[in-house]
């Protein structure tokens, strides 16, 4: 059968156009946001950013510190030597310092998108002076955080493109020193709508500077790795990258309504929504990077861990805290309800109904 031409042209149309909102929704191979391309190479130690360590009366100036995960506060435990502390983000070293060994390297965005945020008082915050650009992908609003920085040449509000200067590098915020100059880059997911009533509950006299960019709000998702991952399949998305990442424990909570989170990362949900079960079953990455939220039927009265990855040593160590216990015995901590309430809104005080 021969398909009249102008039918063919909208068909031609419609693929083209479905071809570019693709290209416009989904994070197409990230851009580097400084000259550094080591990571690329190969060249992990001239990439990040080392941290000064004395383990054991030993001084070291590892690479790997500066990477994501748990690399910091080394300790020897039943499970072998782990870091306890946990690094959200990865810090870039300079690559061009002036002759008083400032850093001088342009910070560029990563890929376009509007500028959420700016703080521009370099004692306000341990990022130092920092800014978030809201992404608008198709994965959600995802956020890159650019820290430390000694200047920031964009303002709250406006759109940038990707690779657009952003601001200059510096070591603004806590721990740094004119050595250590670097960029802390952070890719993340926004936990909560409601962090100020979240945080005025739970801090009381301390001020939220930063509202809902306030890096307590933002879980970081292993950036390192993501381009590493990205340069060997151009084709994968956040979702497909978190949905590859290992569950270290579930925390089942009652089930009161929507969660704001899944409605805003839709590709969170795991299972049929639309089933009517008494709680929803929250997996999360040992970072707690939510990675799913599935239906259960096990009826609880307050959030409950319901599994959790075995280890010798103690969960808090490789949890950030939020998990207590040993072996398959797990609790929340008190640090532990607050962020479960955090992400399912339950400090605030109206309660959706489904
Ligand atoms: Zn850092």
């Amino acid at each position: 059968m021969r398909i009249p031409p102008c039918i063919r042209h909208i068909a031609w149309l419609c693929i083209v156009c479905a071809m570019l909102a693709k290209t416009l929704a989904a994070p197409a191979s990230l851009a580097l946001p400084t000259d550094n391309n080591h990571l690329f190479q190969g060249e992990s130690a001239q990439f990040y950013m080392y941290v000064n360590r004395n383990f054991e009366g030993k001084t070291s100036r590892p690479w790997k510190a500066g990477t994501y995960g748990f690399v910091r506060n080394l300790k020897r435990t039943e499970d072998g030597v782990i870091g306890t502390r946990f690094h959200e983000g990865i810090d870039i070293s300079p690559v061009k310092r002036d002759k008083a060994n400032r850093p001088l390297d342009d910070i560029r965005t990563i890929d376009h998108g509007v500028v959420a945020y700016v703080n521009n008082s370099a004692s306000n915050s341990t990022y130092g002076k920092y800014l978030v650009i809201e992404h608008g992908w198709d994965s959600g609003p995802l956020c890159s955080l650019y820290a430390h920085l000694s200047e920031i040449t964009v303002k709250a509000g406006q759109r940038v493109n990707k690779g657009q200067k952003i601001g200059i590098m510096g070591y603004t915020g806590t721990g740094l020193n004119r050595e250590r100059s670097h960029l802390h880059l952070e890719l993340n997911l926004l936990l909560s709508t409601q962090f100020d009533s979240w945080h005025a509950k739970h801090f009381k006299g301390s001020k939220n500077h930063h509202g809902n960019h306030n890096g307590l709000n933002m879980a970081g998702l292993d950036i390192g790795s993501f381009y590493i991952a990205q340069s060997q399949d151009q084709t994968l998305t956040i979702p497909r990258f978190i949905k590859s990442k290992q569950v270290y424990y579930k925390v089942t909570i009652p089930r009161n309504g929507p969660l704001e989170l899944v409605t805003r990362y839709p590709w969170l949900a795991k299972g049929d929504h639309q089933v009517l079960t008494p709680s929803w079953e929250i997996a999360f990455a040992a970072s707690g990077f939510p990675v799913s939220v599935a239906p259960s039927k096990r009826p609880v009265t307050a959030p409950t861990v319901s599994s959790v990855r075995k280890c010798l040593s103690k969960h808090e160590y490789h949890t950030k805290e939020i998990i207590r216990g040993t072996g398959y015995r797990a609790t929340l901590s008190e640090k532990g309800k607050r962020f479960i309430q955090l992400i399912t809104s339950e400090h605030a005080p109206a309660a959706v109904v489904e």
